[in-house]
């Protein structure tokens, strides 16, 4: 299995220059368990957005920024997703897209030199190319009245949206519904019809090495290297053309040499890179896979966060219910359990009501008094399972009736 990549770029960064962008291993931003996707569906913004806005006030009051609450926005929105915490340049562009937009919307009436001024006093300056005042009013966010962070309260309704008609197996109506007819759902919801580029991720491919591929490949060395790195290329050719001729002759030295080198390649030379731009085209494509191959997921039925489906019948999730040193799971099974430990369907009161039967046999002379006891033995064995979730009351009722 190839080893995954995730490059991420800025969404404008043609129009930026040189923007390097960040490699990240796919697990670390889209983790097999989903956790961050579903962590940032249900988390509370206002976290981000209440120092923010406190932030901003200095725009109105001329005090100083008081930085120490840009941080605090910033540490709440790495808490939200790690995408903020590895590409930070790329969060220092989005805020300050974002102060851009806000001024905008907030200081329109001042000239365009006052709201650069503003900006500067507020933006995040510790990636100076994307503090730029000249450029970044160019790319800033339409700021919302309603909160700052607009284009995130968007982003994570959308997204959320897309999971809820595609994958989230909750109400049993849309489980039952095939992965065909479900994004079909949603693309109807979503977009009316109309095409969304939202439905398709492309990906360009390349007969291209990978950069560390081809960095392992610049370190090996070749005895025919003496002459220009042109003649290596000229006679490997040559040597693996005419082994293409005549399939089963000898491997030519050139090309064996070659053969050896790859000996040595580090598994890390056989990747797969996305290509992305910014923050909700990570998303998007968590997504765009989640469908892909079918992962369902539900809201649990004890926490109420989203778990992934094993199993269709599959209602709590595994972690620790709050405030509680059991996992939902577990409450899960306590509270089947309650509902069938009442009156004389429960464990127990199948016990007594199937000992009184089975009492009654012996007295009567049609059971012996040695295979009760058995009969005894394992009727109590099996209520303590039933009692403990290990077996089905429905299966220990049958049992009893045999
Ligand atoms: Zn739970």
């Amino acid at each position: 299995m190839a080893i995954q990549y995730l490059q991420i770029g800025l969404e404008e960064d043609a129009r930026l220059g040189d923007v390097s962008p960040v490699n990240v291993r796919m697990e670390q931003l889209i983790p097999e368990n989903h956790e961050f996707l579903m962590q940032f569906i249900d988390y509370d913004l206002s976290k981000a957005e209440q120092p923010l806005a406190e932030y901003l006030t200095c725009l109105d009051t001329g005090k100083d920024a008081k930085k120490q609450l840009l941080i605090s926005a910033i540490t709440e929105l790495q808490q939200m997703h790690p995408y903020f915490h590895f590409c930070r340049e790329n969060a220092a562009w989005l805020l300050n897209r974002i102060f851009a937009g806000y001024i905008k919307r907030k200081f329109g009436k001042l000239d365009d030199q006052e709201q650069k001024d503003l900006f500067l006093k507020v933006a995040v300056t510790d990636y100076s190319i994307y503090a730029d005042p000249d450029s970044i009013f160019d790319y800033s966010l339409d700021a919302g009245e309603e909160h700052i962070l607009d284009h995130l309260y968007n982003l994570q309704s959308d997204i959320a949206e897309w999971v809820f008609l595609t994958i989230d197996n909750t109400n049993p109506v849309l489980a039952g519904l095939s992965a065909k007819r479900r994004s079909m759902l949603y693309a109807h919801v979503a977009c009316k019809g109309i095409y969304n580029p939202e439905l398709s991720l492309t990906t360009d491919y390349a007969t291209a090495p990978s950069p560390r591929m081809r960095k392992e490949i610049a370190q090996w060395e070749f005895s025919n290297l003496d002459g220009s790195e042109g003649d290596h290329f000229i006679l490997l050719y040559r040597e693996l053309d005419q082994l293409r001729k005549k399939p089963d002759g000898a491997i030519p030295a050139s090309l064996q040499e070659v053969i050896d080198a790859t000996s040595d390649a580090s598994d890390d030379c056989n990747t797969i890179t996305y290509t992305l731009s910014g923050f909700s085209n990570l998303l998007e494509l968590e997504v765009f896979q989640m469908v892909h191959s079918d992962i369902r997921m539900k809201r649990c039925k004890n926490c109420g966060k989203y778990f992934i489906v094993d199993k269709s019948n599959q209602e709590y999730c595994s972690r620790l219910a709050p405030g509680s040193s059991k996992l939902c799971t577990e409450i899960g099974r306590i509270r089947v359990y309650g509902r069938k430990m009442t009156g004389d369907t429960s464990a127990s009161g199948l016990y007594r009501k199937s000992y009184k039967t089975h009492y009654a046999r012996v007295q009567r002379g049609q059971m012996s008094e040695d295979a009760f006891e058995i009969w005894k033995i394992q009727a109590q064995e099996k209520r303590d399972q039933a009692k403990a979730g290990e077996l089905d009351m429905y299966d220990y009722e049958e049992w009893l009736k045999q």
